[in-house]
């Protein structure tokens, strides 16, 4: 199996290589070049192609890419709302994915922009360096006794539900589904989590019904003094609703890995471009707002997983077996 790696970081070859080496029926070509419709007809030859959350697999590309003769689309990722599932079933390629590759990697990291944010954690680390050891405006309120609502319980909703249940917090979630595995856990409406949450985490996938799930609306039947963290995807939130939100002050901090503008941003290095919008520049003027790199994934641990993952889907591929990881149309 040939397999093209679009938009390749150091760190991923290394962790591909690593594994690669118990896999030698797979063969990676190694790109630097995003997948976009331009770069796809680099694919011809393969059959398979590997990309990321930040991959353009729209319908042109698929396109393009049914054109060479590419079969099998892996994704080295959980999300897969970047990929027109519909076309690629259409043509016959297969979507596999990561579904679970490191889900305390993830609800770890917004725990941390949970607490880095409340506690203004980037603030203080730039005071300090300054020889600033004043404390004003960085007061933060405890977690221990409050109530944490989780959106979406799956792999990585668990995991945070677990955490902050860790922490001593009453933990409240929403989901479609209930998870049996947490009995700590009162399931809600959603209405009632924002109601009663002083710290609300997402972690449902971006879908049509998902689209913007905190806009004006649902911000004003959030407590006053909330916390908002977001892991999960940009598009769950509305920014510019946000942004009044914070500038209405109802929330006592904003942690956010993903936001709608990132898709440009992801993993470059534009500190010595013009930006030109202006959106995340204003959500980073906030005091009270934390932003990264969507990086929520980004230990060994899941890297490691995410390489030996992929590489098992490409096999299984090959084999006609299932995985369990393949992306159905609904
Ligand atoms: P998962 O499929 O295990 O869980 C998703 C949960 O959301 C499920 O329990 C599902 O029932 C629930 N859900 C679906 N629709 C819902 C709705 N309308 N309202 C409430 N809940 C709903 O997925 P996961 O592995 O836990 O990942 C969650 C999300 O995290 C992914 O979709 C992805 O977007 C994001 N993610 C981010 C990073 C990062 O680096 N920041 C890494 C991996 C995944």
């Amino acid at each position: 199996m040939k397999i093209l790696f679009y938009d390749t970081k150091s760190y991923d070859k290394e962790s591909f290589e690593a594994k690669a080496k118990d896999y030698p029926d797979i063969q990676i070509e190694y790109l630097k070049s995003e997948l976009v419709p331009s770069t796809a007809k680099l694919a011809k030859g393969y059959d398979a192609i590997c990309a990321f959350v930040s991959s353009d697999v729209g319908t042109e590309t698929i396109e393009v890419l049914h054109a060479c003769g590419v079969k099998l689309i892996l994704m080295r990722c959980a999300g897969f709302n970047n990929v027109d599932v519909e076309k690629a079933a259409a043509c016959g390629i297969k979507v596999m994915r990561v579904p679970g590759y490191s889900p305390e990697a993830v609800a770890e990291h917004a725990m941390a922009l949970a607490l880095a944010a409340n506690r203004r954690i980037h603030k203080a680390y730039v005071r300090v360096r300054e020889n600033d050891f004043s404390l004003g405006g960085m007061q933060g309120v405890n977690f221990y006794k409050k109530t944490a609502g989780i959106v979406g319980t799956g792999k990585i909703g668990a995991a945070m539900a677990r955490i902050c249940h860790g922490f001593g917090m009453n933990v409240i979630a929403y989901d479609k589904y209930q998870n049996p595995a947490l009995d700590f856990v009162t399931y809600v409406s959603l209405d009632e989590l924002l109601a009663q949450s002083d710290l609300i985490s997402l972690h449902c996938p971006l879908m049509d019904e998902t689209y913007h799930m905190i806009n004006r609306e649902s911000i004003q039947k959030m407590k006053d003094g909330v916390i908002l963290v977001n892991t999960s995807r940009g598009g769950l939130v509305k920014t510019a609703d946000l942004i009044e939100g914070i500038r209405a002050r109802k929330f006592f901090a904003v942690g956010l890995d993903v936001y709608e503008e990132e898709k440009k941003n992801v993993f470059e290095d534009r500190s010595d471009e013009i930006m030109e919008t202006s959106i995340t520049a204003r959500l980073l003027s906030f005091p009270n707002v934390i932003i990264t790199s969507h990086q929520g994934f980004f230990t060994y641990e899941a890297l490691d997983a995410i390489s030996e993952t992929t590489l098992n889907n490409a096999m299984a591929f090959t084999k006609g077996e299932r995985t369990g990881n393949e992306v159905e149309v609904e």
